[in-house]
């Protein structure tokens, strides 16, 4: 193999800089050297302080997985050639009983993912070696603090080994020696526990599935640390397929196929006393985007102690406070600077300070709530780091939804019960589970629940994606449950003190008021306060205001701009006056999709029951007067709230029997009726006609255009009740404007006949009222014929709307209905599909658009289409709608905030990404 597979990254051993970039930028490189990799080499580069060390690259781990885990060839020799440099670099050893040198082995993706791979600190520690430290330090508690904790984490990362048992041993220890904290064990206790987790170690071990350890058939912690490097290498490699990761990169539609690089890394140490410390930290507020700094720091610490909620960990705003810390504290506050400077972003850091010595040991564009996300991208356009384009770019349109979601009702009064640090915003309310098994549980039993947790693992990711929030009685905001709840837009509420949490009874205590709260209580959580409430709280939804307002407003500038390309609208489906409010509340311009089945519901149904199945033609008529009526009513209020928009209203579209009750049920009454020996035979003629409306397949049967066919009557009356309306309303001086939609077409002889009815009773009532009506027809194109033929079709129609719910379940042959419970999730596990493709544009179906598009606008130049399926309030998709040439998308109202700012990002990147400013 030619390719390269290690980079290196930091200073030579004479302090020059000898990083090896892997790409042209950042975003180039993250592909190569995984993002961790990518941003230690960029740190390294412009002058910060990285502790030395080397990548091997993310195609390596997936050339390894696809050799059955083996090396390829070659790949030992260029890591072992880069580990000696490193040694060079370095003028220490691994393994050196004087002075050696002591690796971490990280792991790092393209793409962050949390806590979701392992990683090894310490290595090279052996009963040599730390002697070796301990010359070096003079501090031997810590060399064997070191060495204990490396092979607590070797034993579990490499080889799987629970961590519960040495946890068990310090707490065992701890015991024996009668104290309280991990701090209070001195030097020989920790030798001590060396001595017993290499115990461990061998009693837990399987050689047949790790030979390389195995002495005689038994295994043995090895103590060859270039054995140790070996397999930790491997083991991150491997840790890329396990089944955490898996579920994180499906969770974050992360593809399997882009691997895990791992990074060596020389060891710097916050656990050498009191002017050593280690911290998390963001450059502003991940919650609410306030610029400030964020984070927490320990002294004496090492790793992952600050994210473990082991210890209480102290705010990074105090670190300069700490007299033997100022120095590098404020080194630490210039870096932040430096690094917005530098990235143009928000920026989480992790970082390190041994004796007085800061060390940076990772960067990356910041996680944050959608909160955040809008303030932080205004903020850094009126700072002039970025334009607009940018700033629009910034924020994820699905974490909009969280903004979207319900917050506690403001004139909803309650007692906090407790009160915690708010992780991330929004409110939750649902009944009080202990594990994450419990909070599936609940879920699939369609009970909203809320996690409590001492604090969460990666393995709580089950049941943190179940729960509607997550309450922690544990660690900080940089906590695991606080980035995970943060990342999927969950209400959390962590490090709430007072909560004594028994998860083995199920239960919590509230330490000051002694109050006791069982699995299935409710509770209610604020996310965005911190407060924790007994009972459930009314919820709200919120309103676009403030960030969200500009945000929105920057990306219509952008997406309606003629000047940076072709313009995309934004409408939205709603069948009444309260929902077409909302969706111009929400920026919509028109109305896409108003079906008028949902007019047919309630006290109606009755009505369109007698249309159906009365045996006297009066019975029908009058029936039919009367839904004309009502619908008249409908649509003068649809209308009005729409003044001046387009409203694009469907004839009648589903299966009729949708409108007729259940023959089982009425099968049902009927026995209980005979039984009681009642008269049955009304019921068992009108079991009959139900019978008579069943289709074997309703959804390819008599619905869509085929009704209006059959019934000319129902045609009649909906195109009345909407041209009378209109006519109405032109009258006193309104602007209404309906369009007519005919749903299925398949045929263009079908929108032919239609459409010529249509008209006809357009123009009576026109006449009728003596006013012009102006109603455009057009069609749905929702099955693979229309498509097909859509260059005919388009000769009839003045629009197109594809209706991509039909189109993908005639296309794929799948029944929207019933897949989900099928076959779907197979599917997905086995990635025959990559998403749900009711949800996302399945690429076989925006072909059938394509051609649709093509054909339609050959047919008609003057053709205006969209799209009002599903898919038109999903981001991905809207970027494909985009491309594909479409003059809008139609979603529904609670999704048009998110389908503007997706539409908005199409376009930018269409037109070739965002403009820039030049960074600094
Ligand atoms: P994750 O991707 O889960 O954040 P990391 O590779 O960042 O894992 O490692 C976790 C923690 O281990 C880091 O935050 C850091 O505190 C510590 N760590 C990693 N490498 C080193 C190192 N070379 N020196 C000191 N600490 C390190
Ligand atoms: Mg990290
Ligand atoms: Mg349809």
């Amino acid at each position: 193999m030619s390719e390269k597979h290690v980079y290196s990254f930091g200073k030579d051993h004479a302090g020059n800089d000898v990083t090896e970039v892997a790409g042209a930028s950042v975003e180039e490189a993250k592909w190569i050297v995984g993002g961790k990799g990518a941003n230690l080499a960029e740190m390294s580069k412009i002058g910060l302080p990285v502790p030395p060390g080397f990548s091997i690259t993310c195609q390596t781990c997936v050339a390894y997985s696809n050799n059955g885990n083996v090396w390829p060839e070659g790949v030992t020799d260029e890591i072992d050639a880069a580990m000696a440099t490193l040694e060079e670099r370095m003028g220490k050893k691994l393994g050196d009983a004087e002075d050696p040198l002591l690796v971490s082995v990280r792991s790092g993706a393209p793409f962050s993912m949390p806590g979701m791979m392992d990683t090894v600190l310490n290595l090279g520690l052996n009963d040599e070696s730390v002697q070796g430290l301990i010359k070096q330090t003079g501090n031997e508690r810590f060399a064997w603090d070191s060495y204990r904790r490396f092979v607590q984490m070797f034993s579990g990362v490499v080889m799987g080994v629970s961590g519960q048992l040495f946890e068990d041993a310090i707490a065992a220890k701890k015991a024996e020696k009668g104290v309280k904290l991990d701090t209070e064990l001195d030097a020989n206790d920790l030798r001590d526990l060396v001595t017993w987790f290499k115990g461990i170690f061998a009693a837990n071990v399987d050689v047949k599935e790790h030979p390389e350890v195995s002495k005689n058939g038994y295994a043995v912690f090895p103590s060859d640390p270039y054995l140790q490097l070996r397999l930790a290498e491997q083991a991150v490699f491997g840790s890329w397929m396990n089944d955490r990761a898996i579920l994180y990169r499906k969770q974050n539609k992360i593809p399997d196929e882009l691997g895990t690089a791992v990074n060596v890394q020389v060891m710097v140490f916050g656990n050498k006393g009191e002017t050593s410390a280690t911290g998390v930290a963001f450059t502003r507020n991940p919650a609410d985007g306030t610029n400030e700094r964020y984070g927490d720091f320990l002294i004496n610490a090492q790793g992952e102690d600050v994210v473990a909620g082991i210890r209480n960990t102290e705010p990074i705003a105090d670190l300069v406070k700490v007299s033997a810390l100022k120095e590098a504290g404020e080194e630490l506050f210039h870096v932040f600077e430096i690094l917005e400077d530098h990235y143009a972003d928000m920026m989480d850091i992790e970082f390190t300070i041994e004796n007085g010595k800061l060390w940076m040991l990772q960067t990356r564009v910041g996680k944050r709530t959608a909160l955040s996300a809008l303030k932080v991208a205004i903020q850094m356009y009126e700072e002039g780091r970025i334009t607009k384009e940018q700033a629009v770019s910034r924020v994820a349109p699905e974490q909009l939804d969280q903004l979207l979601h319900p917050q506690f009702d403001p004139n909803a009064e309650y007692k906090t019960i407790a009160k915690g640090l708010n992780a991330s915003p929004g409110a939750a309310v649902g009944a009080a589970v202990f594990s994450s098994a419990d909070a599936e549980a609940f879920a699939e039993a369609g009970k909203p629940c809320i996690l409590v947790r001492w604090e969460t693992t990666p393995d709580d990711l089950h049941g943190m994606v179940a729960a509607e929030g997550i309450l922690t009685s544990h660690g900080g905001k940089t906590s695991h449950a606080a980035v995970i709840a943060r990342g999927m837009g969950a209400p959390c509420v962590c490090g709430v003190d007072t909560l004594r949490i028994d998860a083995a009874n199920k239960r919590f205590t509230v330490a000051d008021s002694g109050l006791v709260v069982n699995e299935g209580d409710v509770i209610s959580i604020d996310g965005t306060t911190g407060d924790v409430i007994l009972g459930a709280v009314e919820l709200v939804q919120p309103e676009l205001s403030g960030d969200l307002q500009t945000i929105l407003a920057w990306a219509d500038e952008v997406r309606l701009d003629e000047s940076r390309g072709r313009v995309i609208g934004v409408r939205a489906n709603a069948d009444n006056p309260t929902d077409a409010q909302t969706s111009v509340d929400n920026g919509a311009e028109a109305i896409g999709l108003d079906r008028t089945e949902h007019m047919f519901l309630g006290e109606r149904k009755h009505l369109i029951q007698d249309f159906i199945l009365a045996d006297s033609e009066d019975v029908k008529q009058l029936a039919i007067e009367q839904l004309g009526r009502a619908q008249k009513g409908d649509f003068l209020g649809m209308f009005k709230v729409m003044d001046g928009k387009d409203v694009v209203v469907r004839l009648l579209d589903p299966p009729l029997h949708e409108f007729l009750d259940s023959p089982r049920e009425l099968d049902v009454e009927i026995a209980r009726d005979e039984e009681q020996g009642k008269d049955t035979a009304a019921k068992r003629a009108l079991l009959a006609k139900f019978d008579a409306f069943q289709e074997a397949n309703p959804m390819l049967g008599l619905r869509g255009c085929r009704l209006g066919l059959v019934y000319p009557e129902l045609n009649v009356m909906q195109v009345r009740a909407i041209a009378s309306a209109a006519a109405e309303l032109k009258r006193v001086g309104l602007d209404p404007r309906p369009e007519i939609m005919v749903p299925l077409v398949g045929f263009e002889e079908e929108l032919i006949q239609v459409r010529e009815e249509v008209e006809q009773t357009i123009k009576q009532v026109a006449d009728e009222y003596g006013v012009e009506l102006n109603i455009p027809v057009g069609t749905m194109i929702e099955l693979p014929r229309a498509a097909i033929m859509s260059e005919e079709i388009a000769k009839h129609a003045d629009f197109f709307s594809f209706g991509t719910n039909d189109l993908t379940q005639t296309c794929l042959g799948f029944s929207r209905d019933d897949v989900e419970s099928a076959f779907m999730p197979l599917y997905l596990e086995r990635k025959i599909v990559k998403t749900n493709p009711f949800a996302t544009l399945d690429k076989g179906v925006a072909e059938l658009v394509r051609m649709g598009v093509e054909g339609g606008r050959k047919g008609n130049p003057n053709l205006t289409i969209g799209v009002c399926g599903e898919t038109g309030g999903d981001p991905e998709s809207i970027h494909m709608y985009y491309n594909l040439g479409l003059d809008y998308v139609s979603c529904s109202p609670y999704r048009v905030p998110i389908a503007r700012l997706a539409a908005a990002q199409a376009k930018i990147q269409a037109n070739g990404g965002p403009q820039k400013i030049a960074t600094k």
